[in-house]
C-alpha cells in the first residue's frame, strides 16, 4: 500500500459501542486519544496524480497496515498482527481534518450523505461476517440483537438471499426499526429467544444465527436455535465467558454445526472489496437512515458519551455530524431516521 497522503475534511462519525468502552471503561490502547474509525469525509488537498480531487467523498478504511506483515501483503489486513488503527492505537476522526493514505480512500458518490458514508465501515463488518455463511437454498436465519450491527447483518443476509431473516432484541424501538424494514421479529424478552424460533420455524430452528448483542446469554441462544447442519456466526464481543451445557455440546455434535469468528472489514482487491459492495448497496437495498438515532455535533461528544456510557438515552447509532455539509444535509429528507 501506497503512503501518499490525502488531507481530508472529517464529514461524519459514528460512534461503535468500542468506542463508548474506549472513553468510559478504560478500553484503549493509550491516552490520551481522539477517537473515531467509522468515519466519512471530503477530500480537501490531493498529492500530484492522484485518482481523488478536491470535493470527492470518501468512506475511509481505518486500518493502516505493516507492508511487511505476512497477512497485510495477501490483503489480510485485520489478521495480520503489526497494523495501525485511526481511533483506537493512533488519533481517530472526531477531529476536523486528517492525513490518509490515498489507498485508504474507498469513493462514496457526491449525492450520499455524509452521516449514511459515516456508516460504511460498520456495514463493512456486518458484510464480512455475512459473506463467510454458505447460505443452503430457502435459508432461513436469525439475527440476535437488533443494534446497528445487527440491523446491517439482517440487511445483509436478505440481500445475500436468505429467504427469512429473523430479528430478536429486548427492546421494542429497536425491534419497530426493524420491523419497519420488514424483517420479521422476535421479542426476546417475552420468552427464550431460541424456544421462540423453534416454534416459528416448525421446530426447525434456523440455517443461520447471528450473535450481535455480546452477551454470553445470547451467544448459547444462536447455538441453541441453529437447525441440523446450522452455521452460528458470533459477530459481537462477548462482555463474560461462555459456558455451553454439556447436553448443548452433545447436540452441537449431533446437529453437526459450524461455528464461526469474524473480525473487520477488507477493502482487498480494490475495486471489488466488501467496501466497494457496500457502497454499491447503499441507499439502495441497504438502508442505513433508519438506524441513526441521533445527529450531534462534535461539541455535544462529553455529554453525549456520558449519556450512553450510563445509558442515560435510548440510541441506537449515534453518527457525529462535523463537516458543515453534512450538517446541512440532516435537514434532507430520510437522511435520519423514520423513512424506510
Ligand atoms: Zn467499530
Amino acid at each position: 500500500m501506497g503512503d501518499r497522503s490525502v488531507l481530508v475534511r472529517i464529514g461524519g462519525v459514528g460512534v461503535c459501542g468500542s468506542d463508548v468502552l474506549r472513553f468510559g471503561r478504560g478500553k484503549a490502547y493509550h491516552y490520551p486519544l481522539v477517537l473515531g474509525h467509522e468515519f466519512s469525509a471530503v477530500v480537501e488537498d490531493v498529492p500530484q496524480g492522484c485518482r481523488f480531487s478536491p470535493g470527492d467523498r470518501a468512506a475511509v478504511f481505518p486500518l493502516l497496515p505493516d507492508p511487511a506483515d505476512p497477512m497485510a501483503r495477501i490483503g489480510e489486513y485485520s489478521v495480520s498482527s503489526g497494523y495501525d488503527c485511526y481511533g483506537s492505537r493512533r488519533d481517530g476522526a472526531m477531529a476536523e481534518f486528517l492525513h490518509v493514505p490515498e489507498a485508504n480512500l474507498v469513493p462514496v458518490a457526491r449525492d450520499v450523505p455524509l452521516v449514511h458514508a459515516a456508516m460504511v465501515e460498520p456495514a463493512a463488518v456486518a458484510l464480512h461476517a455475512m459473506l463467510k455463511f454458505e447460505l443452503p437454498a430457502h435459508a432461513t436465519a436469525l439475527v440476535i440483537g437488533a443494534g446497528p450491527i445487527g440491523a446491517l447483518a439482517a440487511q445483509w443476509l436478505r440481500i445475500l438471499g436468505a429467504s427469512e431473516v429473523y430479528v430478536a432484541d429486548i427492546d421494542e424501538r429497536k425491534r419497530a426499526v426493524m420491523a419497519g424494514l420488514g424483517f420479521p421479529v422476535v421479542d426476546a424478552s417475552a420468552a427464550d429467544t431460541a424456544e421462540q424460533l423453534r416454534e416459528l420455524t416448525g421446530g426447525r430452528g434456523a440455517d443461520c444465527t447471528v450473535e450481535a448483542s455480546g452477551l454470553p446469554a445470547t451467544a448459547v441462544q444462536a447455538v441453541t436455535a441453529a437447525a441440523a447442519f446450522g452455521q452460528v456466526m458470533l459477530l459481537g464481543d462477548l462482555s463474560g465467558d461462555l459456558t455451553l451445557p454439556r447436553s448443548l455440546v452433545s447436540s452441537v455434535l449431533r446437529r453437526e454445526l459450524r461455528l464461526y469468528g469474524t473480525w473487520n472489514s477488507k477493502i482487498t482487491p480494490a475495486g471489488r472489496s466488501e467496501w466497494d459492495m457496500v457502497v454499491h448497496h447503499l441507499g439502495r437495498d441497504l438502508k442505513v437512515a433508519p438506524l441513526i438515532s441521533h445527529t450531534p455535533g462534535l461539541d455535544e461528544a462529553p455529554r453525549m458519551f456520558a449519556d450512553m456510557l450510563g445509558r442515560r438515552t435510548w440510541y441506537n447509532k449515534v453518527v457525529f455530524a462535523l463537516a458543515e455539509e453534512a450538517r446541512g444535509e440532516l435537514a434532507r429528507p430520510g437522511v435520519v431516521g423514520g423513512a424506510v
